[in-house]
Parts: C-alpha cells; structure tokens; sequence
C-alpha cells in the first residue's frame, strides 16, 4: 500500500497550498464579516486548473484525478472553508457534465467552468419540502417543441446567484426517482431568479439562496443524459462530492489542531503554558489522531475513484467521519482558546460556525449511514 502522493499529485497539492497560504487565508476573516461572495480568489484559482483537477485538459481541466482534488480542497479549506465549498462545487457541476453529456455539451460548459469564465457552478437539487429525499422533488420540466420549460423552486444553492452554469433537476415524468431528469441552465436565464441570499450561522463567504423557475424556457439539447436519467446522475454527483466535503473536513481538522497547538503552547495558566496540562495535551492527540484517520478515509475513497472502482460507501464513510470528527475538533479548538475562543480575535470561532453544515449538507451523516449500512447488508 502506497500512502504517497504521486510528483503530478504533489504538484497540484503544492499549488493549492500556495495560493491558499498567500492570497486565500489572509483573506478569509474579511470574508465571513462582510459576507463577501470569493469572486477574485475564484479567478485565481482558474487561472491555476483548480476549478477542474479532475477534468480532462481538453476542457480546460488539470486532469489530474480525484486524489489530487481531495488534496487541493484540504489545502484551501484548511485556509477559508467558504471559498472551498465554492470551489469543490464548481469542480462537481464540471466533472458532471464531463461524466453525462454529449461532446458538444462539454464543450459549450466545461471550459466555462474550469477558466473561471463561468465565475463558478451551481448543483441545484434541494427543494423547500424535499433535501434528503431528494426524489421526491417537484420542480418541472415540460417539453414544448425543440425547449424545455421549467417550473418551480430549489432551496439552499451554493452560488445560486453568481454561477454561470447551474444544473437544475426537474420533474419530466412520473413519481419517484425514474421521474427526474438533470438540464444544464446558464446563469441569468429567462425565468431562473435567484433570492436573496440566506442568513447562515457560517460559511458566510459562500452565498447561498433560493432560485424560483418561472417559465424558464431553455433548448432541447440542454438535457444532461437521458430523460429520466437525472437521479443517478445526482447519486453519482454526491457520491464524488462526499469525498470533496470530506476533504473540507480534513482542512477544518488541520486548522484546529495547528490554531489550538499554538495557543496551547503560548497561553499561560497556573505558571506554565496550558500545553502542559494533560486534559489539553489529551484533547490535542485527540484531535491529530483523528484527522489522520480522516485524511486516510478521504484518500482512500478519492484512490478508489481515481482506479475506476466502486467507491460509494467508501466516500459516505469518509464524509460521515471527517464531518464529525471536524465537529468535535472544532468544539475542542474554542475550549482549548477558552474564552478567547469565543471572540472573533481567534479563528476557531470561525472553524467552528463553518464544520457545522459539514454533517448536513451533501447528505446528512444519519444519510450516510443509511447509505453505508445499506451497503453492509446487500
Ligand atoms: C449552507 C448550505 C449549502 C447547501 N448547498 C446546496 C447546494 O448547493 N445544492 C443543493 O441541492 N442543496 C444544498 N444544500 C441542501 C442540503 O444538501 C440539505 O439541507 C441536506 O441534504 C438535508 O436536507 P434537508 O435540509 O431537507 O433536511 P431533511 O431531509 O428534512 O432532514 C431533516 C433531518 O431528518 C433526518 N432524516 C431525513 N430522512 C431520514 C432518513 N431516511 N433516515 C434518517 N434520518 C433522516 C436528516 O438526517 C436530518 O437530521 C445546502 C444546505 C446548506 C445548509
């Protein structure tokens, strides 16, 4: 077994971890204050293939697979949570469409999305009434001659209102998950409105609203795979996007244990530094061993994806893990800072507000178990 990471790899690592280190955290406090959408650091990363790392280079993608995605996006969150979800968003709604559509739809959309042109996708696929199950949806979509007319509301999107390329899942048939079908919808169509953006508890640097369909009209060919075709194509999508929100995971973990490590060693109680008493040192191995674990499971998935084998239930357990296992550490990193880590001086404030939709969105962890049981039991 080989846990190192390839030189092509590390390379994408390495870039990732630069413009992360230089241009995204000295930013992110700002970010979340002001509720500040990434746009430039969205362009920055285009420049750098990093809103397509595993997107063919014909599409303006790095191509360079899903471990060195899972690898980038741990760097950028580990520097600002909120333009990861940005960016592992934009990287989903480009391998979808590399994945299901036609030549002539790739390349009308992926290199839109992957030269930040785009400024960035969106995946729209919960509703008011429906998240985790999301078959039940009940957005449509009617055929009337060559167009497609869509109608309805979806709830909760990422860069609902400032991404170029969303993908929109409606209703084309009967009941169920047979029913649904995925279209490509380009930002600020005819009948796509996007609302105003919620008042979330973190991850305020990402935007996210709700948009309304109100006779969206769009072509016949902006049908992504086939009709009826759209729920697997959103399983799939989750299943690729778990190891992205297992990666944002990692990042959290590692930005707690490097922020609570330095506080340990510099804050002084009872004549010596905190770090020396053992319920800290014990919360400090705590969090360091599971964030190896989590690393592990998030590479594991990422390799199986990248060999061509199944990897669901391995990326369900990597996002399970590496979004609770973010939760505690983050819990753990404010009661190290005391009540410092309370105050918005310190980032664990942050860390914290930003891993709590970590278990919640992309399927809750009560999902992911379900998905991964379901799978024990077959
Ligand atoms: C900041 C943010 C960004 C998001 N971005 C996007 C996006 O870009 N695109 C998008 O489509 N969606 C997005 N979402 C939506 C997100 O994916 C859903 O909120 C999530 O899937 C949960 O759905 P729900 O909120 O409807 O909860 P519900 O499905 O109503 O669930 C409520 C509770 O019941 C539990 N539950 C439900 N069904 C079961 C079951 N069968 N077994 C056990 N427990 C169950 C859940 O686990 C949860 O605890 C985002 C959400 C947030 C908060």
């Amino acid at each position: 077994m080989d846990f190192a990471l390839t030189e092509e790899q590390r390379a994408v690592r390495d870039v990732a971890r630069r413009i992360a280190r230089e241009r995204i955290a000295p930013r992110a406090r700002d970010l979340d204050r002001s509720h500040t959408y990434p746009s430039e650091a969205l362009r920055e990363l285009a420049e750098l293939g990093l809103l397509g790392v595993n997107v063919p280079e014909a599409y303006g993608g790095s191509g360079a697979g899903a471990v060195a995605y899972a690898a980038a996006i741990m760097e950028i969150a580990e520097a600002c949570c909120a333009t990861s979800v940005v960016t592992a968003v934009t990287n989903m709604v480009a391998e979808q469409i590399v994945a299901w559509g036609t030549e002539a739809q790739r390349k009308a959309w992926v290199p839109r999305l992957t030269s930040g042109a785009a400024v960035a996708g969106a995946f729209a696929l919960s509703e008011p009434q429906c998240g985790s199950d999301a078959a039940a949806l009940s957005t449509t979509a009617v055929r009337r001659g060559d167009r497609w007319v869509i109608d309805g509301a979806k709830q909760w999107i990422t860069s609902g209102d400032h991404a170029g390329v969303v993908l929109v899942w409606a209703r084309t048939g009967g009941p169920g998950p047979k029913g649904v079908s995925c279209f490509v919808v380009e930002g600020g169509a005819k009948g796509m409105a996007a609302g105003k953006p919620e008042h979330k508890m973190g991850l305020n640097g990402s935007s996210t609203v709700p948009l309304v369909f109100d006779g969206c009209e769009v072509p016949a060919d902006r049908l992504l795979g086939e009709e009826g075709g759209g729920f697997r194509i959103a399983m799939s999508a989750l299943d690729g996007g778990r190891i992205g929100i297992g990666a944002q995971a990692v990042g959290v973990l590692r930005a707690c244990l490097a922020a609570s490590r330095r506080y340990a060693r510099d804050r002084k109680a009872f004549g010596k530094p905190i770090a020396e008493q053992e319920a800290i040192r014990w919360k400090l191995a705590d969090m360091a061993t599971e964030l190896a674990a989590a690393e592990l499971l998030v590479f594991r998935a990422a390799s199986l994806k990248d060999l061509g084998q199944p990897f669901s239930r391995e990326a369900s357990m990597a996002k399970l893990f590496a979004s609770e296992a973010a939760n505690r550490a983050t819990s753990q990193a404010v009661q190290i800072h005391g009540g410092y880590g309370y105050l918005d001086e310190f980032p664990v404030e942050r860390y914290f507000r930003d891993a709590r939709v970590q278990t919640l969105y992309e399927g809750t962890s009560e999902i992911q178990r379900t998905v991964i049981a379901r799978q024990i039991l077959r």
